[in-house]
This record gives C-alpha cells, sequence and structure tokens, in this order.
C-alpha cells in the first residue's frame, strides 16, 4: 500500500499574494491623509463654522458659563482673532493656484468636541478633553463613498472635518510671531497650526511624518519647509503660507488632474497580454482641451509623446507606465499645470511558462519537488498540475495524477525509476518540466533539502514571482 503526502496550494492565497504586489508608495513627495479623502466639487463652497464671537473676554470660564456659546476662542488671542487665522488659513490655500475650491463662513459656532451634523467647525481649548499635551491642534474627519481614484487609489468624500484646538498650548497673532512674539514669548503661531490643520481638514496629510510615528528622517529643505511638515516650532512664521510641496499635493487633490486607461486590461484593473502584444492606451481627463503636451513611459524603455498612444511589448515583464501632462489655463499663469499620473505594475506581459524542477530526497522514499520554474514575471502562472508515471518516460502507469501543489513531497510506493512530469499553465500557454528519479529507499538526514524553509505560503509567494529564492539540495 503506498501513501503519498502532498503540500496543497490554496487559491486563496494566490489572490492574497496578488494584493501584496499591487500596493505601491507615493510617486511624490506630498503625502495626502490615510486613508485618503477628499471634497467633491458639489461640495463647495465650503460651510464652515467658528467658536469665536468676537466679543471679550475669551476665557474657558466664560465659554462654559455660556454653554459654550460665547468667548470659546482660544484666550490668549484678541478678540475676533480665531476667526481671522481662518479666514487667513484658507485663503492661505488658494496660492495652489490651480487648485479650485471654495469655503464660505457661515458664523459663530458652539465650542463643542465634535459635530455629529457633518458641518465643519472650528474649535478651541480641546472641549471634548482628549488631545495628549504637546499637540498643538488636531483634525476629526468624516468621510463615506468614493469621491475619486488618484494614482489607483481610492479617496472617500468627506462629509466633515472639525478642527480642534487644544487648551495646554500658548497661541499668539501671526503678527506677534513677525515681531519675535513680544507679546508672548514662546507662544505658537496659531495662524500657521490653522493652516496646517486646515491642509488637513482639506485631505493632505504630513511632508514628513513624526519619528515617534514612524516617520523617516527628514532631510529635504521643501519638504521641512512645507506648512504640512509635522510639527511647528514657538513663534515660528513659515507655515502660514504654502510652499512647492503642499501646491503640488493640494493641485493633485483638486486642481486639473489627467490619468489613462489601455487596451487588454482584466476585471482586476491591469492589462495584461502575451508577448508580443501590441498595447492602446488614451489620456482620460476632463480637462483635456487644456493638453498640450503629453510623456507617455511604458516601463520597458518604450515611450511616446502623442495623446493617444501604442506601444509593442515583445519581453515577459511586470510594468509600471506612467504618464506626464503639461497643460495650459489662464488661472494657473504662464508655466500653465503638469500632473504625473502612473499606474505600478500596471501591464502584465506574459509569454509561455518557463518550467524546471528538480527532485531532493528527503527521507526513506520520500521526496521534495524542488521548483526552479521562472517566476520573474508576477501572475503569468495560474494553474500547475503533476504526475508520476513508472519507468521512464511517460508511457508506464500513472501512479499520481493531477497533483496540485507548488512543491510537492512524493513518497513512492516502492524503490524503482519513476517519471515526474510538472505542467505548469497560463495565459501564455504551457510549459512542462520532466525529471526521471531513480527512487532509493535510505536513511535522509531528517531535514531533507532545506525542507520546512518554507511552507505552502512561502511556495506561492514563490509562484507569483514575489520573491526570488532558489533552493536546492548540496
Ligand atoms: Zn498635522
Amino acid at each position: 500500500m503506498s501513501t503519498l503526502q502532498f503540500r496543497i496550494v490554496s487559491a486563496v492565497g494566490l489572490a492574497a499574494a496578488g494584493v501584496l504586489l499591487l500596493s505601491a508608495g507615493p510617486a511624490s513627495a506630498w503625502t495626502h491623509l490615510d486613508p485618503p479623502a477628499v471634497w467633491s466639487p458639489d461640495d463647495f463652497p465650503l460651510p464652515y463654522w467658528v467658536a469665536d464671537d468676537g466679543t471679550s473676554p475669551n476665557t474657558v470660564e466664560r465659554c462654559e458659563a455660556s454653554n459654550d456659546l460665547e468667548g470659546c476662542c482660544e484666550e490668549s488671542v484678541p478678540t475676533g482673532y480665531c476667526r481671522q487665522a481662518a479666514e487667513e488659513g484658507f485663503t492661505a490655500w488658494k496660492a495652489a493656484k490651480c487648485a479650485e475650491f471654495d469655503v464660505e463662513y457661515q458664523g459663530v459656532c458652539p465650542n463643542i468636541d465634535q459635530s455629529s451634523d457633518n458641518k465643519m467647525y472650528i474649535t478651541f481649548n480641546d472641549p471634548g478633553n482628549v488631545m495628549e499635551v504637546g499637540v498643538l491642534a488636531h483634525m476629526v474627519p468624516a468621510s463615506a463613498g468614493t469621491a475619486k481614484i488618484i494614482d489607483g487609489r481610492e479617496y472617500k468624500q468627506f462629509l466633515k472635518n472639525d478642527i480642534v484646538f487644544n487648551k495646554d498650548v500658548e497661541f499668539t497673532t501671526h503678527e506677534d510671531a513677525v515681531n519675535g512674539c513680544p507679546n508672548a514669548p514662546g507662544a505658537t503661531n496659531m495662524r500657521g497650526v490653522m493652516t496646517h490643520e486646515i491642509g488637513h481638514s482639506l485631505g493632505m496629510g504630513h511632508s514628513c511624518e513624526d519619528p515617534d510615528k514612524g516617520g523617516a528622517p527628514c532631510t529635504d529643505p521643501t519638504l521641512l519647509d512645507a506648512t504640512m511638515f509635522w510639527t511647528e516650532g514657538a513663534c515660528q512664521t513659515g507655515a502660514t503660507e504654502i510652499n512647492q510641496d503642499d501646491i503640488e499635493g493640494f493641485t493633485t487633490l483638486y486642481g486639473p488632474y489627467a490619468s489613462f486607461a489601455c487596451s487588454h486590461q482584466d476585471t482586476n484593473g491591469i492589462s495584461v497580454g502575451v508577448v508580443p502584444f501590441e498595447l492602446k492606451c488614451v489620456i482620460v481627463s476632463e480637462y483635456l482641451s487644456e493638453i498640450v503636451e503629453a510623456e507617455w513611459n511604458f516601463g520597458d524603455g518604450g515611450t511616446a509623446t502623442s495623446i493617444s498612444a501604442a506601444h509593442t511589448y515583445t519581453e515577459p515583464g511586470n510594468y509600471t507606465i506612467q504618464l506626464s501632462v503639461d497643460g495650459q489655463r489662464e488661472a494657473c499663469g504662464e508655466e500653465g499645470w503638469s500632473n504625473n499620473f502612473r499606474r505600478v505594475g500596471y501591464v502584465r506581459a506574459c509569454g509561455v511558462p518557463q518550467a524546471a524542477f528538480a527532485a531532493g530526497h528527503l527521507d526513506g522514499l520520500q521526496y521534495q519537488m524542488l521548483n526552479d520554474s521562472d517566476v520573474s514575471v508576477y501572475g503569468c502562472i495560474s494553474n500547475i498540475q503533476w504526475t508520476v508515471y513508472e519507468g521512464e518516460g511517460t508511457g508506464g502507469k500513472v501512479i499520481v495524477d493531477q497533483l496540485q501543489a507548488w512543491e510537492p513531497i512524493i513518497d513512492f510506493p516502492e524503490a524503482g525509476r519513476y517519471t515526474v512530469v510538472m505542467n505548469l499553465g497560463g495565459i501564455g500557454g504551457t510549459g512542462a518540466a520532466m525529471v526521471v528519479v531513480d527512487a532509493k529507499n535510505r536513511r535522509g538526514e531528517g531535514r531533507g533539502c532545506d525542507v520546512g524553509s518554507t511552507g505552502a505560503a512561502g511556495g506561492l509567494a514563490l509562484a507569483l514571482g514575489l520573491l526570488a529564492i532558489r533552493r536546492r539540495c548540496s
């Protein structure tokens, strides 16, 4: 009686491994919120309220005594300044000339922690008492549905964003900060913090993140100088005006924008073909009439400069396509606008699967199949089958049929000669490899040939090109 031991590869793992490869990092220095979200053009002008009733004095006591209605603006700045800083904060983002957004002040709101009615409130002194010491302010977002897809990422649509300032921070006016903070030494520029928080409330992330929150060392001066840098020092004035990094990130959210679509697209949104094949791509943009220049990079060295482009892939591979466009619009000034869009791993060019394997002895009559097939192109192999014949060649009795695993262990029924055939199937066709095994019943080292160093999932990853591991018996 013979027994066979299999390590079965599951289809669930295939899909899960695929997701890993298709995720990609941001293409630019700036970042958007994570998870990303954006206002819809229909939301503009965006209504907002500020807990600043414009009368003196601003104190926590007066605010609480009035049921959060009066004197609730930060007590260390003059009456009316909270509202002014909010207005100036929104205006600062207008420096992104191509970005289209608008806001409208609605009046005084109660100084509550966060709204439940999907409106945008700017409040002070941490009314919910939830903020850590040292935090200047924070934003409480809510979003739902899908507003747009940017660079392959889904951006939800904002419903509201409340901005809340902390209570243990001494704030001062921008004018005081410009003069070196004579009125409030060591205080923080409220307008700078406001502009930063408004950036968040419109969808911006940090140019560089707090190292305590996993941020990498920030050395790029443009990122350090950005309004969306993660922190603001005492009596600083720079954050009140957005810089080039802020502008690029913001324009991507609200400015003219171009993406592309290509032929051969499958249900996962990638283009799959068998080499050689011609891919045809078009620019997708609401601003097509403004576009004066386009540059395509097809990832294999191929380029094009036309609005609609075609490219023939001849080598198997996973390719990223990048499109750069330049557009003209009066509001954007003489230089116009430009936009970069790329889809990472968008093209999967497959050839006939190149199959290869070896058989390594484990113990007794157990042999480990060591798969050495070419898996350099992700996703081109969709099926694998093993067949074992008695004797040399494929004319003998079949003792194992249609075994599906990346690297099965085969326990031969008795000593002798066997032929093992592996078939690899994929969009490019079927490739096969054959190994003749002279099975001898002898003791192995117990560990076999690195057996156990990767489980079924590891084998899967290998099949899908995630890892370029090669294993061999010594
Ligand atoms: Zn921030």
